[in-house]
């Protein structure tokens, strides 16, 4: 008999039916002749109770049943007496596939910490808390995916591996096929990469961005989702070496209409969390008491505030607390100064815009004033950065003066000039980092618990 997921079988089985599930067992326990095996598949945050009765051929299997391993049973669905679950299954047949020895298995009992069970990235998955976080990913992806496609964006698939170095987005990881003991040296002692699989110095991404704008030029409205990589060498809790962004691309919008788009985007992302996650999000709330459903509630239909960076400068100027970096007017916002922003001044999600060129990148759109750039920047509690955004330069001359004081090499970025000789239109576009997103929707206080395979410095075990 084909099994059924416990999901499924909870949401759509009736009383009497006949059914297989399978799934790794959680606890057994025996009480006046009965066995009862609490079973997870994966597929929900409940677990369905299987029934043993004595007299079964089933019961002769149970001692291998232990927690963790892994049994496929097959009986009738029953309405269950105890309280929280909806049905049980009354077990006629009960295979079980792999024992796990009880004393080397490493899961067994609940209340290990995160950290612990960061050293088992390959049987963590199995925990409550990480199979509720990668439902949540997994139905955040797809919503992803059905935002921009109701709204006729097209998902393009930009390069992994680039020659574009210059977005000055952070450190590069180079890609190469030198055999790294017996390469050929150029003149000044480094690499000649001009004898390298590319002839160039080639990189793994940091963004899609300058390739999403290309596209956009031609296709209107399109959006990138895949993987991104940054060799920074930041031991926090909100940075990763290989994340996921989202970039959506628009062809003649402006700044303010990236805005609606990203506070469009939050809200309806978050409302398909707390329509299709409910559980998982109670759950976690329970355990971790960061994001609640109350909250997310909230968060899926309050406004963004906006703030000027000028304005934001100012507020925390003001303030009486003691920042670890100064704050005057030019400085970068720290983490500091965006959680002060987000967790005490507008409790809650803010676009700061408008900030000093010296500070973002070359393509960002020059403003009237001459000193800021048509950028946002998207905070949100806790965390602090979630998206950056600008409205792109489309003026050929501003452009290039603008990579000129940045230092930015003309020699690899041609054809981006190009897109400004041919065809010029205003755009504009951000980038979202998923595992933020996702880190700030389950209230993981560490973004290593919220992508399967963290990689980060000196971690890339699993
Ligand atoms: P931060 O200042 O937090 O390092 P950033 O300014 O480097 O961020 P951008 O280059 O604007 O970030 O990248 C766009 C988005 O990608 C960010 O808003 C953030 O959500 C995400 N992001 C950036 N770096 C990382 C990272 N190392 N790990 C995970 N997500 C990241
Ligand atoms: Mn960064």
């Amino acid at each position: 008999m084909k099994r059924l997921r416990i999901n499924t079988l909870l949401s759509g089985g009736t009383v009497g039916q006949e059914v297989a599930v399978g799934g790794w067992v959680r606890t057994r326990r025996e009480s006046k002749g009965i066995a009862f095996i609490s079973l997870s598949d994966g597929s929900t945050q409940d677990n369905l109770q299987l029934v043993i009765p004595e007299g079964s051929p089933a019961f002769r299997n149970l001692a291998h049943c232990n927690t963790g391993a892994a049994v496929k049973a097959q009986g009738i669905l029953k309405e269950s007496p105890g309280k929280g679950q909806k049905f049980e299954v009354e077990v006629s047949a009960l295979e079980v596939f792999g024992d796990a020895d009880p004393v080397l298995y490493p899961l067994q009992k609940k209340g290990h910490t995160l950290e612990f069970l960061r050293e088992l990235g390959h049987l963590r998955p199995r925990t409550n808390t990480y199979g509720a976080v990668f439902r949540v990913r997994n139905v955040l992806a797809h919503a992803v995916h059905e935002f921009f496609q109701e709204r006729g964006f097209m998902w393009m698939h930009t390069p992994i591996i680039t020659a574009s170095d210059c977005e000055g987005a952070g450190d590069l990881f180079t890609v190469t096929a030198f055999d790294l003991g017996k390469s050929p040296g150029s003149d000044n002692g480094g690499f000649d990469f001009s004898q390298d699989f590319f002839g160039k110095h080639a990189y793994l991404t940091v963004s899609g961005q300058l390739e999403a704008e290309f596209l956009a030029m031609a296709l209107g409205d399109v959006y990138a989702f895949g993987p991104t990589f940054r060799a920074e060498n930041s031991n926090t809790s909100r940075h990763l070496s290989e994340f996921w962004m989202i970039e959506p691309e628009m062809a003649f919008a402006d700044l303010k209409d990236d805005m609606q788009l990203a506070e469009d985007f939050f809200h309806a992302l978050c409302k398909s969390v707390l329509e299709k996650c409910g559980d998982e999000i109670s759950f976690l709330e329970k355990f971790y008491k960061r994001t609640s459903v109350e909250e997310l509630k909230e968060l899926a239909v309050k406004p963004f505030i906006h703030v000027t960076y000028t304005d934001a400068v100012r507020e925390l100027e003001r303030s009486k607390e003691h920042f670890e970096f100064p704050v005057k007017w030019g400085i970068d916002l720290q983490s500091e100064h965006e959680r002060y922003l987000t967790d005490k001044v507008f409790k809650g999600p803010v676009i700061v815009t408008d900030y000093p060129k010296e500070i973002k990148a070359f393509y960002m759109r020059l403003n009237g004033d001459d000193k800021t750039v048509a950028a946002m920047d998207v905070l949100v509690p806790k965390i602090g950065e979630i998206i950056g955004g600008s409205q792109r330069e489309e003026r050929l001359d501003v452009l290039i003066s603008r990579m000129q004081q940045t230092s930015v090499p003309r020699e690899n970025l041609e054809w981006y000039l190009d897109l400004r000789r041919f065809g010029s239109a205003p755009h504009a576009g951000f980038g979202l980092g998923f595992e933020r997103l996702v880190q700030y929707i389950t209230g993981m206080p560490n973004i290593r618990d919220v992508i399967p395979c963290p990689r980060a410095p000196q971690t890339i075990k699993f």
